[in-house]
């Protein structure tokens, strides 16, 4: 085990050759579909603005953000060619930053779109945009009854230069879901409302499960991070986020004794703890408490006690001590303990794990052209 002085609780390294290379096989995947990529939530917690560079870099030239906000801070960080693209839309009034900041947004109501429409008529001249159909998901989009309005209103989306009709899919890592083909039936009915306009269906599961779904711009995220994108098969992708905790002290217990609130564990023989500087407070669900893994020197050793605000505790007892000094550090997210696996003990999905990951982690970021030549850009 790898011994780092350092003042941090804990080290997470961010491999964004790894994403580079999730983006290609993605992108391989796509033909001739463009790849966007979702940096929402500060690219899933991995840092939006290194991520997007890296991606921009492999060609990528749709970013999707959630939240104007994140649009914003985005802007600066990437060239004009990049399109930044707000999922939520336009906040009411807000409309004019959007030209403002040079991004995009997806109309997902009447509301916003006639918002949008009337700034178009304000500028005098055709606004790009994004309109979301709701396929399924109930969450954003137009619904059928919008849909059905619009058909009666030939002067609807007056002044909007529609680039994408855009839907989302509620099932598709579940392959053998009927509901993806329903939403997919779905979407090619209302995108003869926009024959001019291209389509985008697939998030990262989406592109797995097929070119008549791939349309013309897909938009994933979770696989460009190194999540399983089909549930129950083997994950092709690349792992980005390795988290190694560090050991602050260890302390050998007698049999009957307990472990950490709630004295939730109780040694059987004597048994060697050591206490780890990663908590709740860092993103280390409390849920994992008594259920997750650590790895030291390769071994797997098991989380005892509940998970505390900012430290966990371990049982070492089969380790040696020279892996256990205080300062040393153990893995808890890597190549084979991945964030799918701290998911499943977790009792949640991966996309939880990365978004929670914690900000008092000392962040890392490892990168190599394609070349094959360390970029220097970190
Ligand atoms: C988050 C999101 C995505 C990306 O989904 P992944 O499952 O992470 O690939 C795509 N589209 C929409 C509308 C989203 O909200």
């Amino acid at each position: 085990m790898q011994q780092v002085a350092g003042k941090s609780g804990a080290v997470l390294r961010i491999d964004l050759q790894a994403v580079r290379g999730n983006y290609r096989l993605l992108r391989s995947k796509l033909g001739t579909a463009h790849c966007g990529a979702a940096v929402k939530a500060d690219a899933y917690g991995l840092g939006a603005v290194p991520v997007a560079q890296v991606l921009y870099d492999e060609g990528c030239r749709h970013f999707f953000v959630a939240h104007l906000e994140e649009a914003i801070s985005l802007r600066p960080h990437l060239p004009d060619a990049a399109q930044i693209i707000v999922m939520h839309g336009s906040p009411v009034g807000y409309e004019a930053e959007f030209l403002e900041h040079r991004c995009m947004p997806v109309l997902n109501s009447r509301e916003q779109i006639l918002a949008w429409r009337k700034l178009a008529a304000q500028k005098q001249t055709a606004l790009p945009a994004i309109i979301q159909f709701d396929t399924g998901m109930a969450r954003m989009g137009l619904s059928a009854a919008e849909v059905e309005q619009w058909r009666a209103d030939p002067d609807f989306i007056q002044g909007i230069a529609v680039r994408y009709a855009m839907s989302h899919l509620a099932c598709a890592e579940d392959q053998s879901n009927p509901m993806n083909r329903q939403q997919l039936q779905r979407f090619q009915q209302v995108r003869q409302l926009l024959p001019a306009a291209g389509g985008s269906l697939a998030n990262s599961s989406g592109i797995f499960l097929g070119p008549d779904f791939h349309f013309d711009l897909a938009r994933p995220g979770a696989a460009l991070y190194g999540i399983a994108p089909v549930a129950g098969q083997e994950n092709p992708l690349f792992p980005v986020a390795h988290l190694q905790g560090r050991i602050i002290q260890t302390r050998e217990i007698s049999a009957g004794a307990t472990v950490g609130y709630g004295a939730t564990w109780q040694a059987s023989e004597t048994t060697r703890i050591a206490t780890v500087a990663v908590g709740y407070a860092d993103g280390w669900l409390r849920s994992l408490s008594n259920r997750g893994i650590a790895q030291i020197a390769g071994r797997d050793v098991p989380m005892v006690g509940k998970v505390s605000m900012d430290t966990i505790t371990l049982d070492v007892t089969q380790i040696a001590s020279e892996h256990l000094q205080p300062g040393a550090l153990v893995d808890l997210i890597s190549a084979t303990n991945t964030v799918d696996a701290v998911a499943g003990k977790a009792s949640t999905i991966a996309y939880e794990i990365l978004t929670s990951l914690g900000a008092r982690y000392q962040r890392e970021y490892t990168d190599r052209k394609p070349d094959g030549k360390p970029d220097g850009k970190q």
